[in-house]
């Protein structure tokens, strides 16, 4: 059985992830849960998106056997003492700006892990870090789930699916579309032979800033560990966090092989 854990407002993204899912496993189980650990006391979990009813339509109707939808009181029954710490992979990218955030992530992880215990859990790679931190933490606690990264579902224009697009204004849709168009720069760069890290970080985050995004960082990491390489290589990726209007958006792509959208 394969599980595949959200916070709802079910988009395209999400039901490729039932797609992949089925292909590991022959029943699918699909979670839903805002999980209230994951948000900072200024980030946006009373305004997060909830359509509880809509969600099980979509997961049904895309082929998922069961939703599991549990009551904040079922996944946190008492005072939460116990913690996954994410240690120092968390202490980069999305982690700087979001203290606690991926403890929040992984702890709730485990716990679905427990409860559903699923064979395949299935993630986004549009959550880039969150995947290098749940492989890592199942390798390292020793968990008896197989994990499978699915590629990002992106709107037509290269949007990365997100269930915070719906927070964008037209004319903030068009300045976000300077993430996806960012990423195509660095990878044209690289493509074109560039190989310093430094060089390309630039391009990437002049892209964002003339589109008028705020930006929150601009990196090339190694999917390994998270640091930044010294020269650029082609599983080296580049991942983006911007803030555009209030909202807060990421995406990220190696910056060789297949482009996003067009991945296997
Ligand atoms: P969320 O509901 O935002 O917690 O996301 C649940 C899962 O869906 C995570 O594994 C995300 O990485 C994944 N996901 C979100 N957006 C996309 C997307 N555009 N393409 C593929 N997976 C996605």
């Amino acid at each position: 059985m394969a599980l595949v854990p959200t916070m709802g407002a079910l988009h395209e993204g999400h039901l490729s992830l039932i797609d992949a899912a089925r292909e590991s496993a022959d029943q699918v189980i699909v979670s839903v849960f805002v999980n209230p650990t994951q948000f900072g006391p200024s980030e946006d979990f009373a305004e997060y998106p909830r359509d509880l009813d809509r969600d099980v339509g979509l997961a049904e109707g895309r082929g998922a056997d069961a939703v599991f939808a549990p009551p904040t009181d079922e996944m946190y029954p008492v005072e939460q003492t116990i913690w996954v710490e994410p240690g120092r992979l968390a202490d980069r990218l999305c982690g700087l700006s979001r203290p606690g955030h991926f403890r929040g992530v992984l702890t709730v992880v485990a716990k679905l892990f427990a409860i559903v215990e699923p064979e395949v859990a299935v993630f986004g790679r549009k959550d880039f870090q969150q995947s290098v931190l749940i492989r890592r933490m199942v390798r390292e606690l020793g968990l008896p789930v197989r994990i499978v990264v699915a590629p990002t579902v992106r709107e037509a224009d290269g949007l990365a699916l997100s269930s915070r697009n719906a927070y964008l204004s037209p004319a903030e849709r068009t300045v976000a579309l300077s993430l996806s168009r960012a990423i195509g720069v660095a990878r044209a760069g690289f493509a074109e032979g560039e190989r310093g890290v430094a060089t390309l970080e630039e391009a990437v985050r002049r892209v964002l800033e003339e589109a008028g995004a705020e930006v929150e960082y601009a990196e090339i990491v190694d999917p390994e560990d998270l640091e930044r390489p010294s020269e650029a290589e082609s599983r080296h990726v580049c991942a983006i966090a911007a803030r555009v209007g209030t909202t807060r958006l990421i995406d990220n792509a190696p910056l060789g092989g297949p482009s996003p959208g067009d991945e296997e």
